[in-house]
């Protein structure tokens, strides 16, 4: 993709379709991608107005295709690397905009490191304008490979400014200096949440990550990719404790610019996610080891004991809980792919 300055920046009209004026009004900039649609979700059904921003990279219409019928939805293709202004109030903004999965962020790391940096300035200069309060999604990655267990927010991380993975953490890292920044300087009222492995209902079943990955593969029959040797440790957060998570960090009203850790804080390594995942469906191939990737990062489990101390906030989910609902959605989804696909005594 080519980075062109944008000769004009689009002006989206914000008040709600409804003519609503009470109640809130948030944007979620990624908001058609897999944590952004379900925050639309909830958001709408407390009774916010919504409007969605995304350029549909890794975002998906159909994740939002259920909400354009909703007078308080309002939808819009846009990257936020462009300027845009908005009309109308806005008092909350969620930048949910990037691609997460390390294979769709390293297919053009110039754009991710982008979308990280002058997306979230983008935003940030809106918020500064509406007065709004703007929550900053940046990641576990931040903590790159880390060499303590559990990763407290004080943990300064070790990270490869050059590896694969760099335009995504060094972006988020950026981005982090950037709300904080402008916190410190231009008084936005800003929250950043650092977001672990999260998953659940919308996720792409071609998103790459380890837990769809290894659910579609076991409901294909094929064999559970593990990289290297299995070992290494992720702790997943099922999707609807990070949507409490976020709600209420974006709500807190002591947490200011202090970067929050969000995820589940028990850890499975890749092998037990591998069994747990081949126990639920019965025709899981087996499991076949592939190479680990550059800067794979060895350990990863929150201390989630300030989001816990600010925000109330702890997950609610078990993994086995969770697979089962992601397992249902994903089941559902790749049943639709095949139902669309010719029959093969038709082609
Ligand atoms: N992984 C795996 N098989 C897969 C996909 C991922 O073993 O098919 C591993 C990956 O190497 C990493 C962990 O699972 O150690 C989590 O990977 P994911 O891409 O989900 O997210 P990450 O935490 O690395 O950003």
């Amino acid at each position: 993709m080519e980075h062109k300055k944008k000769q004009f920046a689009p002006e989206f009209e914000i008040t709600s379709r409804a003519g609503k004026t009470s109640e809130r009004v948030v944007m979620v900039a990624g908001g058609a991608g897999f944590i952004g649609a379900n925050l639309c979700r909830r958001l709408l059904e407390r009774g916010d107005n919504v409007i969605c921003i995304d350029n549909l990279e890794t975002g998906r219409h159909q994740n939002v295709a259920g909400l354009v019928s909703n007078p308080s939805f309002r939808f819009y293709l846009h990257d936020i690397i462009s300027p845009f202004s908005v009309t109308g109030p806005v008092d909350q903004i969620y930048n949910l905009a990037c691609p997460a999965s390390p294979k769709k962020y390293q297919k053009d790391p110039i754009h991710t490191f982008l979308t990280s940096v002058i997306g979230a300035l983008n935003l940030l200069d809106i918020a500064a304008l509406k007065n709004a309060t703007v929550l900053q999604s940046s990641t576990s990655e931040v903590y790159g490979d880390p060499d303590v267990s559990p990763q407290s927010e004080s943990f300064r991380g070790l990270v490869n400014t050059i590896g694969p993975r760099a335009c995504y953490d060094e972006g988020k890292r950026a981005a982090e200096t950037l709300f904080h920044d402008m916190y410190e300087v231009r008084h936005v009222d800003v929250r950043i949440a650092r977001i672990f492995n999260t998953y659940g209902p919308m996720m792409d079943s071609e998103d790459g990550r380890v837990v769809s990955n290894f659910v579609v593969q076991a409901l294909k029959g094929e064999a559970l990719t593990v990289y290297g040797t299995g070992e290494q440790t992720r702790s997943f957060c099922y999707i609807s404790d990070m949507l409490d998570g976020l709600i209420a960090l974006m709500e807190c009203v002591v947490c200011g610019a202090d970067p929050v850790n969000l995820g589940n804080p028990i850890e499975f390594t890749i092998n037990e996610l591998a069994e747990l995942v081949s126990n639920r469906i019965p025709t899981a191939g087996g499991v076949v080891y592939e190479g680990l990737p550059e800067d794979d990062p060895h350990q990863r489990r929150p201390d989630i004991s300030l989001a816990k101390s600010r925000m109330g906030w702890e997950p609610t989910v078990s993994l086995s809980e969770g697979l089962e609902e992601t397992i249902k959605y994903l089941r559902a989804e790749l049943e639709e792919i095949q139902n669309l696909r010719p029959a093969e005594s038709d082609s």
